[in-house]
């Protein structure tokens, strides 16, 4: 006898999915985590913290994910949306306290990222010694390029990442710069969480954030993993 199908009270949210190149299947997105620091010459620029400071994380909510060629509209509730272009690891094993040795054992693929900021919104709340959601966690906040297997680009540990608003350079790094590497960011995260398969990870950003204003496209690149675009629209209502 098959049980009956469950009712909601109301509509269940929607399943958040990232395409992944070459394959039918979807990643289904289940938390975002972010690097709060990662590359010394952004936290110079931010002057902020101390450049040996272990890495910190912060949440985004899934339904903060946009997709590449997308535009979205310029956010309420500030006055300074930047952009921080960002490698994204993509879980696809499950586990907790796990040894760097072995982390890249959980990690399915790589993907680009853009941690859109309310920048005014996020400083006022440091300042103030509050959580950055209001900065950090709003909506579209999180523009997500397709997934690529690390089983057939490798694992992401060097190479260009870079940002362009209307074809101009703005963000420029290595890989190779992080603070905290791949395997060592999945090590530290699932020291304080247990990550599941479905867990995306933004590793930080490199120097040149920014502004962008209506009308604006960004360009992501990074080696390996192809470009993302995104266009800056007219403000929410
Ligand atoms: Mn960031």
């Amino acid at each position: 006898m098959t049980s009956p199908a469950p009712a909601y009270a109301v509509p269940q949210p929607e399943v958040i999915a990232l395409p992944v190149t070459g394959s039918a299947s979807l990643f289904p997105v289940r938390r975002i985590y972010c690097v709060g620091r990662n590359y010394v010459e952004h936290i110079r620029e931010m002057k902020e913290g101390d450049e040996r400071d272990p890495p910190f994380f912060f949440q985004k909510p899934r339904d903060a994910i946009v997709m590449s060629g997308a535009t979205i509209p310029y956010p309420v509730g500030t006055a300074d949306f930047q952009h921080e272009i960002e490698l994204v690891i993509a879980i696809g094993k499950g586990g907790r306290a796990i040894r760097g040795a072995h982390a890249l054992d959980h990690v399915y693929g790589y993907a680009i990222g853009i941690d859109l900021t309310r920048r005014d919104r996020q400083v006022d709340m440091r300042k103030r010694m509050l959580p950055w959601e209001a900065g950090k966690a709003f909506d579209r906040s999180a523009p997500c390029g397709p997934v690529h297997l690390a089983a057939l680009v490798g694992h992401r540990l060097d190479g260009a990442i870079t940002l362009s608003v209307n074809g101009r350079e703005r963000q420029r790094g290595d890989l190779s710069q992080m603070i905290w590497n791949v395997p060592e960011i999945v090590a530290k995260l699932s020291e304080d969480y247990t990550i599941e398969a479905g867990d995306i990870i933004m590793t930080g950003t490199p120097a040149g954030v920014g502004p962008v204003v209506p009308g604006d496209e960004m360009t992501g690149a990074i080696d390996g993993l192809g470009k993302i675009s995104i266009v800056i629209g007219k403000g929410e209502a």
